[in-house]
């Protein structure tokens, strides 16, 4: 496989859902795993935080014992099932080494990681209820994806790449660490806006934003700004900038938001009497 195939790994896990018949969230990986039959345990892991294998007849996932974080256990163990559930994964991953291992979310560019990490999104951020409560809440951006992550009891970062993955407005987020980026990802909105440059990985963030004077004593913090500061391009368009420090995991995220852009302001009028 060169390719992920993305629409491949939505359809499975919204099979699995139909399956057990889960029309709520939060939706529970070990309880699936548990129906499935697949043993999951937490165990000493080096250099990864999950693992999938079969002993016998039996398989299993592991998950690293060294994860502190509720939410990051949720994403390890569904983006395990993922290699059970997906078309070839488990023929390939245990044909090519005995231990599976994998190295946390949204950091791989193996098309089958890419595929796990899209099924473990879709099992635990189903779209149609994370669209239903994005339309719900008052508020866009960085207090909308909390209360997402408080919904659906994900990540920050899972949450944050699933809404910018399906809000309607102009949305980007972008992960950094010591003010350099590690990834940057926007929505079709915000894309869709013309002329920018996306901020790409190990460039500086720009020295007039809020998140260059992130650190673990200013956890929070937001700033209004304008796409150019970020992106370039020809346009002034106002952002809300904001940011959160992630902690003990080293790196800020941040997003920023055009909530009010128009893509038709500043369009040449039609002054045709016709
Ligand atoms: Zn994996």
């Amino acid at each position: 496989m060169n390719k992920p195939n993305l629409i491949k790994a939505e359809s499975a896990a919204n099979q699995v859902l139909i399956e057990y018949e889960i029309t709520e969230a939060p939706v529970d990986p070990l309880l699936i795993a548990s129906k499935k039959g697949i043993i999951v345990e937490a165990a000493p892991l080096e250099n990864c935080f999950g693992q999938f294998y079969k002993l016998g007849d039996k398989f299993i996932i592991l998950y690293s014992n060294a994860i502190d974080n509720d939410r990051f256990k949720r994403f390890t163990v569904a983006h395990e099932l993922g290699h059970y559930c997906l078309a070839g994964h488990p023929e390939y991953l245990l044909e090519n080494s005995t231990h599976h291992q994998s190295k946390g979310e949204h950091l791989s560019h193996d098309p089958y990681e890419r595929e796990a990490d899209e099924f473990a999104a879709n099992l635990l951020m189903p779209k149609n209820l994370f669209k239903a409560q994005i339309k719900k809440q008052k508020t866009e951006g960085m207090s909308a994806i909390k209360s997402l992550s408080n919904s659906f009891e994900t990540s920050l970062i899972s949450t944050a790449l699933r809404y910018v993955k399906l809000t309607d407005i102009p949305a980007a987020i972008i992960l950094s660490e010591n003010n350099k980026v590690c990834w940057f990802s926007a929505s079709k909105a915000f894309k869709d806006i013309p002329n920018l440059s996306w901020p790409q990985k190990g460039h500086a963030i720009p020295r007039e934003s809020a998140t260059y004077d992130a650190s673990p004593q200013s956890k929070e913090g937001k700033a209004s700004m304008s796409t150019q500061d970020w992106c370039g391009g020809s346009k002034d368009i106002e952002i809300q900038e904001e940011y959160i420090d992630l902690g003990s995991y080293g790196k800020v995220l941040t997003i920023l938001t055009a909530e009010d852009y128009d893509p038709e302001d500043g369009m040449e009028e039609d002054d045709s009497p016709w």
